[in-house]
C-alpha cells in the first residue's frame, strides 16, 4: 500500500480544508479526527478529491506514513493539543514531526519543542492565517522549528500556500517558538487594522452622514489605490449588505460588541513585557473592551458630549483626509507590529527576517495588502544589517506619512471636535509625534521619580547618575 506523505489529525473546519488543499495538490493524506464522524464526512463528501487514508486511531494514522513521518495536528488550541501530543508521541520514532497549526501561544510551543527534542521528535510550531477559505484554496503559513524540519516538510506546505508573483506564501521563519509568535503579531496587527477601518467608516458615517451603501462604493474606490487590501475589500461587502429580515443595512442590526478569542490580548501582553510601544494593537484590544461593557456604556450615555452637530458637519475632503490618516495610522501600527517581531527575535535568539516575513504575508492572511509589497521592499533594500531601524524611517514611508502628515492632523482635531472615538488614530499620531520629539516631558517624570523616590537620573549634558537633594529631603 502506498504510504501518505503527510498526517493530519483534527478534522473540524481548518484540519479538514488543509487536508483537501493537500490532497488536491497530489499528496496522499492520512486523516484522523478523535470523534470518528468528521473523517467519515470527510471522506463521503470529499474523497473524490484526491488519495485520502482514512484513519479510526492515532496507532493507524502512523502506520500509515512514510518516514520520517509528518503529523499536522489541527485541534482545539491549550490543553487538546498537549493532550493529542501525549497520544501521538510514544508512537513515533527520532526524525518524525509534529506540527502544530492551531493558533497556540508561543510559550506553549517552545515548551513543547524542547520536551520533544528531548524524544529525538521535531515540533514546528505552524502559524497558519486566511481562516477556513484560505486553509483550502492557498492560506500564508509561518512554521517554526529545526531547519532540519523545515527541509523534510517546506516543499508540502509551500505547496498548499498561497502564491503571490509565484512566490509561495510560507516560510521557515525560525526556531521552535518563532513561528507562532509572528502569527499572534500578525493577530495583533489585524486586530488594529480592523480597528483603525471601523474608525474610518464611524468618521465618515457620523461626519458625512453617509449612508452604508454609499460607504461600500467609498471603501470600493479605495481598494483601488494605495490602501488595496483583502480588510478593505470586505469592508466594502459587510457595508452593502442588507438583512434580509429587516432590509436595513446589516452592519446597522449588528450588536455593536466586538468579541475577542485572546491572540490580540496576548500581542499585548508579551509587547508589555518585551517593552515594545504596541500603542495601535492595544488601542484595538482596548476598544473592543469598550464595545463589550454595556452596562457601563448604557450609565455613560449620560454624559455630556460636544455642542456641534455631528451628521454633514465636516467640510469636502473630508473623505480623503480620512482616506489619508487611515494609510498613515495603517503604516504605525504595521511598523509598530514588525518593532515586537523584531524585538522577540532578538529576546529569543530567533534571527527572524522580516523582509520573507512581509513577503508571506502578501497573500493568503487576512492582512494580505499590496501595502506588504512596500514593506518587504523595505527590508531587503539592503543589507540585513542596514534594515531601517523602524519602518516610518524607510523612505517609502517616511514619504508616504509627510504627505499625510496635514489631513491626520486634521482627522484627528475634527474626531475630537465630533466626539467621535478615534483611538487608534489618536494614537498613531502620538506615536509618530513622540519619536519626532526633540525633547519628551519623560525629562518632567525623571524629575518626579528622583523626587519621591530618589531614583535618579541621567543628565543630558554630561555622564553619570545623579541625584539632587530636594528641598523635602531631610
Ligand atoms: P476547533 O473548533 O478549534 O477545534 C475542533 C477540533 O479539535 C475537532 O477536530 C475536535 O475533535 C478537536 N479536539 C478538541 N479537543 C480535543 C482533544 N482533547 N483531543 C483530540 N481532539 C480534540 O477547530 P478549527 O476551527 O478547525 O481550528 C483548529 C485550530 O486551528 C485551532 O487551534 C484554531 O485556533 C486554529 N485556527 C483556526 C482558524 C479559523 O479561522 N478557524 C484560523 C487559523 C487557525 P472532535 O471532533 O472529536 O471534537
Amino acid at each position: 500500500m502506498t504510504q501518505a506523505r503527510i498526517g493530519v489529525t483534527g478534522l473540524a473546519v481548518m484540519g479538514a480544508n488543509l487536508a483537501r488543499n493537500l490532497a488536491r495538490h497530489g499528496h496522499t493524506v492520512a486523516v484522523h479526527n478523535r470523534s470518528q464522524h468528521r473523517t467519515k464526512t470527510l471522506i463521503e463528501e470529499y474523497g473524490h478529491e484526491g488519495a485520502f487514508v482514512p484513519c479510526e486511531t492515532p496507532e493507524h494514522l502512523v502506520a500509515a506514513l512514510e518516514r520520517p513521518r509528518r503529523i499536522l495536528i489541527m485541534v482545539k488550541a491549550g490543553a487538546a493539543t498537549d493532550a493529542v501530543i501525549e497520544e501521538f508521541a510514544p508512537l513515533l520514532e527520532p526524525g518524525d514531526m509534529l506540527v502544530d497549526g492551531g493558533n497556540a501561544h508561543f510559550l506553549d510551543t517552545r515548551r513543547r519543542e524542547a520536551a520533544l527534542r528531548e524524544r529525538g521528535i521535531h515540533f514546528v510550531g505552524a502559524g497558519v492565517s486566511g481562516g477556513e477559505e484560505g486553509a483550502l484554496l492557498g492560506p500564508s503559513i509561518m512554521p517554526g522549528g529545526s531547519a532540519e524540519s523545515y527541509a523534510a516538510l517546506g516543499p508540502l506546505l509551500e505547496d498548499i500556500a498561497a502564491k503571490v508573483d509565484g512566490v509561495p506564501c510560507c516560510t521557515h521563519i525560525g526556531p521552535d517558538g518563532a513561528g507562532h509568535f509572528v502569527k499572534m503579531v500578525h493577530n495583533g496587527i489585524e486586530y488594529a487594522d480592523m480597528q483603525l477601518i471601523a474608525e474610518a467608516y464611524d468618521l465618515l458615517r457620523q461626519g458625512l452622514g453617509l449612508s452604508p451603501a454609499e460607504l461600500a462604493e467609498v471603501f470600493a474606490e479605495w481598494n483601488r489605490g494605495e490602501l488595496s487590501s483583502y480588510l478593505i475589500e470586505i469592508t466594502s461587502e459587510v457595508l452593502r449588505q442588507v438583512d434580509a429580515a429587516t432590509g436595513r443595512p446589516f452592519v446597522d442590526i449588528v450588536a455593536d460588541r466586538a468579541e475577542q478569542k485572546g491572540t490580540g490580548r496576548w500581542t499585548v501582553q508579551i509587547a508589555l513585557d518585551l517593552g515594545v510601544p504596541v500603542s495601535g494593537i492595544a488601542e484595538a484590544v482596548f476598544a473592543r473592551a469598550v464595545s463589550g461593557d454595556a452596562e457601563l456604556r448604557r450609565a455613560a450615555r449620560a454624559l455630556p458630549g460636544p455642542s456641534a452637530p455631528t451628521a454633514g458637519a465636516v467640510g469636502e475632503g473630508f473623505a480623503e483626509d480620512v482616506r489619508r490618516a487611515l494609510y498613515a495610522s495603517k503604516i504605525v501600527a504595521y511598523a509598530q507590529g514588525f518593532d515586537q517581531i523584531r524585538a522577540g527575535s532578538a529576546e529569543y535568539g530567533w534571527d527572524v527576517d522580516p523582509g520573507a516575513l512581509a513577503t508571506v504575508w502578501r497573500g493568503g492572511c487576512i492582512i494580505r495588502a499590496v501595502f506588504l509589497d512596500r514593506i518587504r521592499e523595505a527590508y531587503t533594500a539592503g543589507q540585513r544589517s542596514s534594515a531601517p531601524a523602524s519602518l516610518l524611517l524607510a523612505p517609502y514611508f517616511a514619504e508616504a506619512l509627510t504627505v499625510a502628515q496635514g489631513a491626520w492632523r486634521r482627522v484627528v482635531a475634527r474626531a475630537a471636535e465630533l466626539g467621535v472615538p478615534a483611538p487608534g488614530f489618536s494614537t498613531a499620531l502620538a506615536y509618530y509625534d513622540a519619536l519626532r520629539a526633540e525633547r519628551l516631558p519623560a525629562a518632567l517624570i525623571q524629575g518626579q521619580r528622583d523626587f519621591f523616590g530618589a531614583h535618579t537620573y541621567r543628565r543630558a549634558d554630561r555622564e553619570g547618575v545623579f541625584h539632587t537633594l530636594w528641598s523635602g529631603d531631610r
